[in-house]
């Protein structure tokens, strides 16, 4: 693989903030764990912002160690670097790798197992790959049978981050 082909280089799309764990957040950081604070919609967006903020994908966060995909489906292994300055767990990565040429979804892909990672660390993301059922056909007909190069779309990203569980919407653009 070229030194290009390596770099996986994702766009945050969006971010989602799961309402329990920022509710207990919000609670401690009022110094009364019993009562329940229901943040108010602006201070949701302002938590969001923050995170987003935190979250820093516009580098190479990641790149491919190996790649292998296939009618039988594949894994890959991609290094993660942590886009913030906090511990992160990575709880799931999931999402479709489409042809480059015609954005075909040829496969889903989802992440084996969980992987913490601290601040300014490196994790090691093993993703295993599952062919749609239509992406012999497309790659036989569009492709001469040859798989052709992916890119990641309809990426999410399932993080816990400050105790606060946070999806984050990823697709990729050109590599
Ligand atoms: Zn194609």
């Amino acid at each position: 693989m070229s030194e290009r082909s390596l770099q996986l280089v994702l766009r945050l799309v969006a971010i989602f903030l799961y309402l329990g764990p920022l509710l207990v957040a919000f609670s401690v950081h009022k110094g009364n764990i019993l009562a329940m604070v229901v943040p108010s919609r602006e201070q949701l967006d302002r938590v969001g912002q923050k995170m987003e903020d935190l979250l820093n994908f516009s580098e190479n966060v990641m790149q491919k160690e190996s790649y292998r995909l296939n009618e039988n489906g594949g894994e890959a292994v991609v290094r993660f670097a942590n886009p913030s300055p906090y511990p992160i767990l990575l709880e799931n990565f999931t999402g479709y790798s489409v042809c480059k040429e015609h954005g075909y979804p040829l496969a889903w892909f989802q992440l084996k197992e969980k992987v913490k990672i601290g601040p300014g660390e490196n994790g090691r993301l093993e993703i295993l790959f599952y062919p749609t059922p239509g992406a012999s056909f497309h790659v036989l007909l569009g492709h001469l049978g040859f798989w052709p190069e992916t890119e990641v779309e309809n990426g999410l990203m399932e993080i816990e981050m400050l105790r606060a569980k946070i999806k984050i919407r990823v697709n990729q653009h050109g590599t």
